[in-house]
């Protein structure tokens, strides 16, 4: 297989220490694999996006080194494959409208004694999934228990991580039918990643760790679409002073691409990787030899 990497910027803000790390460990990767290494700018959560902050991302990778090897690809340009998709997921009978506003969700959860674990989304009840009772649609979501029958996945899913290793997730349970497209039209981050890997022909998937329990749901999805499922790596993430990772919520600074160099080589130590002096140094066959050898596979 060859080896096709990327990295998926959501332009919410610049790069800070933190994407840093995932950006680097995904060019690595790619280069050690003589591969191609792609960026593309995953602008689909437009409220959230920032105005000019992808070509201010593109600056900063190119000041740091890393450039794509082929054309930028935008999200909000790719509109019509994420409906080709949920249209491809409905026909199968696997997505289904969804009237529920999070008001409901919640309600329904309480009702049935589940309260919301922290620093997640509730988990669906399934109230629309026999129908809409007459209510309008606002989102669209996946029956993931449908998916699951119809291909036998196991339960829970299990999937292998690179640097993890074993991994698995009761996607149905823990997660729930997830939304595919929002009440306010936008798509969702999972049916877009997984339209847009394949699109790109992504062998390896290279990102933060934080990323990784999106993991299971983005497998089911593809194996609800007939696209492959790439290799997964997920790289350690940076705390700040308090202990948390580092985020554009929580205030990161972004990389200063005037010392590009000061950014990578902490990056590269947060990989346990040695420091270098040069820029170019990242592409030599020692420094890509000291990356492969610290990946168990
Ligand atoms: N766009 C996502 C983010 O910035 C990353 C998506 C991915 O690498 O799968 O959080």
């Amino acid at each position: 297989m060859s080896y096709v990497g990327r990295f998926a910027p959501s332009p919410t803000g610049l790069l800070h220490a933190g994407s840093l790390v995932a950006t680097l460990a995904s060019f690595l990767d790619a280069r050690a694999h003589a591969g191609q290494w792609l960026v593309r700018i995953e602008d689909v959560d437009t409220p959230r996006c920032v105005t000019g902050a992808d070509l201010q991302i593109l600056a900063q990778l190119q000041a740091c080194g890393m450039v794509s090897d082929a054309p930028v690809l935008w999200q909000s340009q790719r509109l019509a494959a994420y409906e080709n998709a949920l249209q491809s997921l409905i026909h199968q009978g696997f997505a289904y409208p969804c009237a529920c506003s999070r008001k409901d969700i919640e309600a329904a959860q309480a009702f049935a004694g589940r309260s919301r674990p922290r620093h997640s989304a509730a988990i669906y009840p399934g109230t629309c999934r026999q129908g809409l009772q007459g209510k309008p649609a606002r989102a669209w979501r996946l029956n993931v228990q449908a998916v699951i029958e119809h291909f036998k996945l196991p339960t829970p899913l299990v999937w292998h991580d690179r640097r993890l290793g074993l991994q698995s997730q009761d996607v149905a349970a823990e997660v729930g039918d997830f939304v595919l497209r929002r009440a306010d039209g936008l798509w969702a981050y999972q049916l877009a990643v997984v339209v847009d890997d394949t699109a790109q022909a992504v062998s390896d998937v290279v990102r933060g760790q934080d990323l990784a329990d999106n993991t299971a749901r983005q497998i089911v999805l593809q194996q609800a679409l007939g696209l492959p499922t790439p290799r997964y790596l997920h790289t350690p993430l940076v705390l700040g002073d308090n202990g948390e990772k580092l985020s554009k919520q929580n205030g990161a600074r972004a990389v200063d691409v005037r010392d590009p160099l000061l950014a990578l080589n902490a990056a590269a130590s947060c990989l346990g990787l040695p420091a270098f002096k040069a820029i170019r140094e990242l592409e030599t066959q020692s420094y890509l030899a000291h990356w492969l050898a610290l990946q168990p596979n």
